[in-house]
């Protein structure tokens, strides 16, 4: 239709809620988000409560929107602001907590009817936005409070006299509890998803779960699904909605994994296969140590995968010091030996020197039958060309280097291998510039030493596979943790004198603070105790600071004439080279830092590691700290000195001092943490895919999911049976950042 002002006024340009339910409802809803009925239905409730139940009003941070269901306990109305307003107070109760509403209005008669009926022992539903009041006078601390909240009765009873059956069914249905905001009722969103999910059919919501799967599994259909979470006829079948949920999201991104990974089978590689007494075996006769059970394992499914014409996709992860070099020399090797060349590819030029030099060294006498070329971005003009043309000759076997390498004017003769260090910088897309420099696709290797708990390296990682060497080399000196409560000073000066014993033995220490100190900036940082300590009522002070603490430190007798330097990011990098040598040299054998150490740092001699106020740093931080000690032959001492008594703070600590496994403690650490941490950054773009499905605590729905996915994909690769499934698969797709995990 033609307008006055000549713009065309489309229907289908209003967003799909504001078509179906109006305007006013429609744009209500768009507050929040939800401009279709596909964002409607997938709001899902937080929370279900059973009728004649409450829910805990112990709960609710300051400028959250929150529903309670919660009994009446008392009402007040009086007068206040000079006689002008009335006040009415609606204490509400969960028999353990209260938190008061309040409502201000002319007159004592013009307040909400709603309000105004409610009777001290009704129950209701209250929707309003958390506020906090610091009462006059009295040491009650904060109390929680809702003003101008909306305020629904239940529903009346049907009264089982006149309705047995539905009086039944309506005691059986829970609540159901939406996340809301903008004072949006919990009911206005009830009321607009029952309006149009009511008369919605099956073939309205394609299901892409094939029906086979879904009988398989216990599934229910999508739309029985969503009528269940939204409407439940009981908490069981809104349960039983809830894991239909949880297997469709799974199944979605395992099909949109195995895609891929069938997108990448693809492609056609060169075999690379073993040659009987080549480099590779020559090396293997060659090096001082006998390979671990883990690298030989790894070793033999990369010769495997290297001699196959498609490209090897292969993750290997183990931790610092796990021998990770060792296993991609190997395999470069083999690929050289059958006629390729191999790139190494690291996240920093120190590292990419770091790699080089050791790949010589591991390549001892063989070092002249093998080219290895640094390229990096600092290189001059003329090293660079000369880089650049050992690669595109051939006569580099092996090409180190950072992102440089992905340059287009970076040629190789023959590239067969790809390595990646870290993988956690590069993303598919550099994958495929690295792709684009071969003929064919060259064989993958991705390594990390951050260890991934399996049903995470499933979810983000699920289109590779993945080996892990989980054991150390042999002979690494043991490491002995304990934490130190700080409160104790009798373990604590104990602290300083063992730290004086190592370093009479020729030993260094390091020790760790959370925060630099000297700065207003960073002082005022304030986190000193978790909120369990607070409520265990312990005092607060600011967090131990390297400078505070080596000028304490200086002054103790235990430590007397012993050398100290300080370390930490705001030192020059002269100064931190000077430091840093100081201390390896042995100099000044004590080094008190920040976590600037955690990685990278390499000192044979270091025997102790003293962590300050451990409850401040998280599992992984922690580990790595520990992993700078324990280097060489002599054995190390770990001690986590904090005055937390936080529950969480001692159960990571403890679970840390028990084990120097860093899988355990990364499944520990994320069974500790808060879900929606798991994914970290790989997840952050998705939050809307994954609503209902946990990675670790659903690892065995991932795992039955990624089996039916691949038999889906087995039977229909191009998913032209499954349309629903291939749409579903294009948006996962589309959240390119998920699947790049860059
Ligand atoms: P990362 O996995 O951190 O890359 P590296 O490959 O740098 O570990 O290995 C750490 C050290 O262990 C190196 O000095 C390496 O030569 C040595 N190493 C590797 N494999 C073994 C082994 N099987 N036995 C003894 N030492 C080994
Ligand atoms: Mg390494």
């Amino acid at each position: 239709m033609q307008g006055v002002s000549g713009k065309v006024i489309s229907l289908d340009s209003l967003p799909e809620l504001v078509r179906i339910l109006g305007k006013k409802t429609g744009n209500k809803l768009g507050e929040l988000g939800l401009e279709s009925v596909e964002d409607l239905l997938h709001h899902y409730p937080r929370r279900y409560v059973p009728r004649g139940e409450l829910t805990p009003l112990h709960h609710g941070e300051e400028g959250e929107y929150l529903t309670y269901v919660a009994r009446l306990k008392k009402k007040e109305q009086r007068r206040v602001k000079n006689n002008t307003l009335t006040l009415t107070a609606l204490v509400f109760t969960d028999g353990q907590t209260d938190v008061t509403c309040a409502f201000f209005s002319k007159s004592p008669f013009t307040v909400n009817k709603v309000v105004r009926n409610l009777k001290v022992g009704d129950t209701a539903v209250v929707t309003g936005k958390v506020g906090v009041r610091w009462p006059r006078g009295r040491a009650l601390g904060p109390q929680r409070e809702l003003i101008h909240p909306d305020v629904t009765e239940l529903e009346d009873p049907i009264d089982p006299a006149v309705d047995p059956e539905g009086a039944r069914a309506q005691a059986e249905q829970p609540l159901v509890v939406y996340p809301t905001a903008n004072k949006i009722r919990n009911n206005f969103i009830a009321d607009a998803v029952k309006t149009v999910l009511g008369p919605m059919q099956p073939g309205d919501i394609p299901d892409p779960i094939p029906e086979s799967v879904r009988e398989r599994y216990g599934l229910l259909p999508l739309l029985d699904a969503l009528r269940e979470l939204h409407l439940p006829r009981s908490l069981e079948s809104a349960e039983l909605a809830r894991e239909t949920m949880r297997f469709h999201e799974a199944f979605v991104l395992q099909a949109a994994l195995a895609r891929r990974r069938l997108w990448a089978d693809s492609f056609e590689a060169v075999p690379r296969a073993h040659v009987d007494g080549g480099l590779l075996d020559q090396l293997d006769a060659s090096l001082p140590f006998k390979l671990t059970e883990g690298q030989q394992a790894v070793g033999a499914e990369i010769r495997e995968d290297l001699a196959s014409d498609r490209p090897m996709q292969r993750l290997l992860q183990g931790e610092v010091g796990s021998g990770k070099t060792v296993v991609a020399l190997r395999a470069m090797l083999q690929v050289i030996d059958a006629g390729g060349q191999a790139a190494l590819l690291a996240p920093t030029e120190v590292l990419a020197g770091q790699h080089a030099r050791s790949i010589e060294n591991l390549l001892g006498a063989l070092a002249g039958k093998v080219r290895v070329t640094l390229l990096t971005g600092s290189l001059s003009a003329a090293q660079r060309r000369h880089a650049m043309l050992d690669a595109a000759s051939g006569k580099a076997g092996i090409v180190v280097g950072t992102h440089a390498l992905l340059n287009e004017n970076v040629q190789f003769a023959e590239l067969g291998l790809v390595v990646v260090d870290e993988q956690h910088r590069f993303g598919v897309e550099q994958r495929d510039v690295l792709r684009a420099k071969a003929e064919k696709a060259p064989h993958y290797l991705v390594m990390t030493a951050t260890p991934i708990p399996r049903s995470v390296a499933m979810t983000v990682f699920g289109d590779v596979d993945t080996s892990t060497l989980r054991e150390l080399p042999a002979g690494r000196a043991d490491v002995q943790t304990f934490i130190v409560d700080e409160r104790n000073t009798a373990w604590v000066e104990r602290v300083w004198e063992r730290v004086a014993e190592e370093v009479d033995k020729g030993g260094r220490a390091y020790i760790v603070c959370p925060r630099i100190g000297d700065d207003v900036d960073d002082a005022g940082e304030g986190v000193l105790l978790t909120d369990d300590d607070e409520e265990a009522g312990q005092e607060q002070r600011p967090l131990t600071s390297v400078t505070e603490l080596a000028q304490k430190l200086a002054g103790l007798p235990a430590l007397a004439g012993k050398g100290m330097r300080v370390m930490h990011g705001r030192l020059s990098p002269e100064e931190k080279d000077a430091a840093m040598a100081d201390f390896a040299e042995g100099r000044a054998p004590i080094l008190i830092s920040t976590t600037v150490i955690e990685v990278g740092v390499d000192v044979p001699e270091a025997a102790v590691m003293v962590i300050m106020d451990g409850h401040m740093f998280g599992m992984s931080q922690l580990h790595q700290l520990r992993g700078r000690i324990g280097r060489g032959s002599r054995e190390g001492i770990c001690l986590v000195v904090t005055p937390s008594r936080s529950k969480t703070a001692v159960k990571r600590l403890t679970a840390f001092a028990a084990t120097r496994d860093g899988f355990e403690l990364a499944e520990l650490d994320l069974s500790l943490r808060r879900e929606g941490d798991v994914l970290g950054r790989a997840q952050s773009g998705t939050t809307s895919s994954l609503k209902f499905l946990r990675v670790i605590s659903d690892a065995a729905v991932i795992e039955q999911a990624r089996e039916a996915a691949w038999a889906t994909l087995d039977e229909d690769p191009d998913l032209l049976e499954n349309p629903a499934l291939a749409d579903a698969v294009a948006r996962v797709a589309d959240q390119e950042d998920y699947l790049d995990r860059a």
